[in-house]
């Protein structure tokens, strides 16, 4: 009998999952996403700038299922290790509360936002924007167009956060935006970072630099515990008014995860290469959920999703093996200190089969590395999701 693959998360790890063992095993692939579509996240940050727009970055989920991949639109609200079942909860398409049997079970639902140890954020939670989110990046878009003076305070958590760049690139173009409209010496942009650095750490000295040139107010090792209609209060007391907020809640695995004992605040794993839980052989997580000594980012999600699919194909006997190993090349926006709308970029490397890892950056910012990326972020769509909006 064909075996029941199930998926939890259609996004860069959970897709990695589906399209990988695809066509190489009798099995049944089914992969469950909250929404029928997908929104890529790494280059979010420019629709700030105008530089991205929303059409390039979503992908239905059509062309994967011409290749017998089963995708669901719902919610998954609890998983039942003892007994190789999910609940889903009804969603917008027609679908009813059901439960769904596996034989196998990738948990691939990436990290959920959680600001509830912010005392004051509940109230005040519509003031606050990240570029996190496809809505709120829009709302802080509006906010850095339309606001003429006043304090842009960004905010990133504890490590391990997903994208680590992305308060810095949040600064930056913040910086730009305001600068092309003219009104930067009307605003402070401060960074407080809960971190002794900014993230991730080996290209700090950089942003440490640009930031100087930007004129951009750097705090670290400050962790906000407190949200009012006017101000962030950090724990040592420390005080900062805002006008408009870019803060990054803590980031951690959907609540079902833990609630299933399979860990907190992201899902256990063996190691980094036998991503099965320590207690169930036959559920495994990939990609930001999954506990993993590494920058939570869209390379190690996808390279995480490989190693697991490779581990289903040994546990189902087939010898046949996608090579993987851990590495990422990333970019970090670092936006127009002269305020054009072109952004340029950092490019930085991790390499994780060295013990230390090596990490490697060029110093120097391009606006081809922009261009890079964008290219980088497309190529994982088409492979992904079968097609680029123009082709
Ligand atoms: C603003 C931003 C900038 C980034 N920049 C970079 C970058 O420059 N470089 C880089 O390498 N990475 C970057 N990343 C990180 C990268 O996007 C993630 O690391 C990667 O997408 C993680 O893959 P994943 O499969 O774990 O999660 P995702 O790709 O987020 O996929 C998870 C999927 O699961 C679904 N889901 C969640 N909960 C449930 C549930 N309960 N039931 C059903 N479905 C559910 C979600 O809707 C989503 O579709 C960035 C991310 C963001 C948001």
């Amino acid at each position: 009998m064909a075996k029941r693959i199930v998926i939890v998360g259609g996004g860069i790890g959970g897709m990695g999952v589906a399209t990988t063992l695809a066509g190489k095993l009798n099995a049944e692939i089914t992969v469950i996403n909250k929404d029928n579509f997908y929104v890529t996240g790494p280059s979010r940050p420019l629709l700030l700038t105008g530089e991205q727009e929303y059409g390039r970055m979503l992908r239905g989920y059509e062309k994967v299922g011409e290749k017998g991949i089963k995708v669901v639109a719902g919610n998954v609200i609890r998983v039942d290790p003892d007994n190789r079942k999910i609940t889903l909860s009804e969603s917008g398409f027609g679908l009813t509360s059901r439960e769904i049997q596996y034989d196998y079970l990738v948990l691939a639902p990436g990290v959920v936002y959680d600001g509830s140890s912010i005392t004051g954020l509940d109230r005040n939670w519509w003031r606050n924007t990240t570029v996190y989110d496809p809505g709120r990046v829009n709302v802080l878009r509006q906010r850095l167009w339309s606001e003429n003076e006043g304090t842009v305070l960004i905010y990133a958590p504890k490590a391990p956060y997903r994208c680590a760049p992305a308060p810095t690139e949040t600064a930056l173009l913040a910086h730009t935006v305001l600068k092309h409209r003219g009104v930067r010496e009307k605003f402070r942009i401060i960074h407080v970072d809960a971190n002794d650095k900014t993230q991730p750490p080996f290209i700090a000295d950089v942003v440490k630099q640009v930031y100087e040139k930007a004129g951009i107010e750097l705090v670290t090792n400050q962790e906000i515990v407190e949200v009012n209609e006017k101000e962030v209060i950090t724990k040592s007391g420390e005080r900062y008014g805002y006008t408009i907020l870019a803060l990054l809640e803590p980031n951690r695995a959907p609540r079902f995860v833990e609630e299933a004992g399979l860990g907190t605040p992201f899902v256990e794993v063996r190691s980094p290469q036998d991503l099965r839980h320590p207690k169930y052989d036959d559920v495994l997580a990939v990609g930001d959920a999954a506990k993993l000594p590494f920058p939570k980012n869209q390379e190690i999600a996808f390279e995480s999703a490989l190693f697991a699919s490779n581990k289903i194909l040994e546990m189902e006997g087939v010898t046949e093996k996608v090579p993987v190993q851990y590495a990422f090349v990333g970019w970090a926006y670092m936006g127009n200190l002269e305020g054009r709308l072109e952004t340029q970029s950092l490019q930085f490397q991790l390499d994780l089969t060295t013990q230390p890892p090596k990490p490697a950056k060029d110093p120097q910012l391009k606006r081809e590395y922009t261009l890079q990326k964008d290219r980088w972020e497309q190529a994982y769509l088409e492979r992904l999701f079968g097609y680029s909006p123009k082709s």
